[in-house]
């Protein structure tokens, strides 16, 4: 699978090298508030499979839900958010935004998280798993997505 994207002005375009490990739709306070949305889309992928084309992103740092920081990365020029990364879990990781892709299709959420904030007027797909706040990764993710995350947890360390 090969991914694209670009910010709203297109100074900033990407490419996705790898699928995505798993693809998540979060309905916490913040990423509600960061988009100016109901929820965000993050596609969960090593930050080595995100080959980023044109102006750099620049970036700001929030304090994350679990205590450790949350850089968020936007376009410097129309202020798109393209991805974020955070330092809470070990292995170098980007949340890429699904919005941001040519073909926004291309993904559907496999997990619905922080549900415990979603708005009243949206029902998810009973079929998807979802979750009041996070979940275990050996619950929901694929045998394959595993052992992307543990060679990219070995490789960091
Ligand atoms: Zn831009
Ligand atoms: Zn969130």
């Amino acid at each position: 699978m090969s991914l694209e994207g670009r910010c709203a002005c297109g100074v900033i375009k990407y490419k996705l090298n790898a699928s995505p490990m798993i693809v998540h739709a979060c309905h916490c306070r913040d990423c509600q508030r960061l988009t100016g949305s109901a929820f965000v889309i993050n596609i969960w992928i090593e930050r080595k499979f995100v080959e980023p084309g044109g102006a750099d992103p620049k970036s700001f740092r929030l304090a994350g839900g679990t205590g450790k920081p949350h850089d968020v990365f936007f376009c410097g020029a129309c202020g798109t958010y393209l991805w974020s990364r955070y330092h809470g879990a070990p292995g170098d990781f980007l949340f890429v935004r699904a919005g941001t892709l040519d073909n926004p299709d291309a993904v559907t959420p496999d997990v619905h998280i922080f549900t415990r904030s979603k708005v009243p007027w949206l029902d998810l797909p009973p079929e998807v798993p979802a979750f009041k706040a996070f979940y275990k990764i050996e619950e929901v993710w694929s045998a394959e997505s595993m052992e992307r995350m543990r060679r990219a947890r070995s490789a960091q360390t």
